[in-house]
């Protein structure tokens, strides 16, 4: 009989608990952040070589508790572990940024490169406010891996730019992830271009176009849509002046552009400036057929 009572006793505590739990939650949750922010283990630290907490509430940043050290990531956009690769400069462990939307860029970036760049000389740094000062860093304000321009790491602009971008003094770079719906992006404004579509894999290569001087790629299409004879997949060339190629590319752009405008600006105003300017060659002019 009292067994029975306190069984009952019990039962009710219970089920007014599970009923009440909603109002708990919602009053843990204003006090501390919920339990998936309140930092998951993302990437190694390239100091200490433990993982770094990802807090992913404003501002975004990444948390080593060894080193106690906080390095911000862009503020837009999610981020996760890219492959696991390194920065050769610091060892950090690289992350992958994927910018919302369909036309978002994905892009690799090293935590501590992005906050502290080891390069003097970079004009525009993402994320920097359209006014005001865009040298300047900031939470969430730095240079990713393609606004690097480190002369032999993989993930630079130098080993992933293409050529320059038609419509400002960027450099159209290739998305490391965006197969099978491979494309270039512009490392400074919104110019999308899309290369052969469903290829197998596309890459840079350490070769300059003897004509236009922008990089060689690598493509190797898929053996059902290949347009080379005897079904053949490997191709390399200059996506301006490979004729091939140039058929395959086409030029898209953000929401905002009105191609006959920006064009005539941007050859006007973009050549002699920024990092085009220390090109022999300018390879914009090549963009004409489009
Ligand atoms: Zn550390
Ligand atoms: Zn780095
Ligand atoms: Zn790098
Ligand atoms: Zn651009
Ligand atoms: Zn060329």
């Amino acid at each position: 009989m009292v067994v029975q009572h306190v069984l009952e006793q019990f039962r009710r505590k219970f089920s007014y608990f599970v009923k009440q739990i909603d109002n708990m939650d919602a009053l843990f949750e204003a006090q501390f952040s919920p339990l998936s922010d309140s930092g998951r283990l993302l990437s190694k630290c390239g100091k200490c070589l433990r993982y770094m907490k990802y807090i992913s509430t404003q501002p975004a940043r990444l948390y080593c508790g060894t080193c106690e050290e906080v390095y911000y990531v862009p503020q837009k956009g999610t981020v996760k572990l890219y492959k696991e690769l390194t920065c050769p400069l610091d060892n950090f462990e690289l992350l992958l940024c994927s910018m919302p939307g369909p036309e978002g860029k994905s892009f690799p970036l090293c935590p501590y490169c992005f906050n502290c760049p080891p390069f003097e000389g970079i004009d525009t740094f993402f994320g920097a406010p359209k006014t005001g000062d865009s040298t300047k860093l900031g939470k969430g304000v730095g240079m990713p891996c393609f606004l690097c321009p480190h002369t032999t790491c993989p993930h630079s602009v130098i080993a992933q730019g293409v050529c320059a971008c038609p419509e400002c003094s960027g450099t159209l770079v290739l998305d490391p992830v965006s197969a099978p719906k491979w494309r270039l992006y512009c490392n400074m404004c919104n110019c999308l271009v899309s290369l052969p579509e469903g290829a197998h894999r596309i890459s840079t290569t350490q070769d300059k176009c003897p004509e236009c001087d922008s990089t060689i790629i690598e493509v190797d299409f898929n053996k059902k849509t290949t347009p080379l004879k005897d079904g053949a997949t490997l191709h390399k060339g200059c996506i301006l002046c490979d004729e091939l190629l140039h058929s395959l590319v086409e030029m898209k752009h953000g929401r905002s552009f009105s191609r006959h405008g920006r064009r005539g600006r941007g050859r006007g105003r973009g050549r002699g400036r920024g990092r085009g300017s220390t090109k022999q060659q300018d390879p914009k002019m090549s963009f004409r057929d489009f």
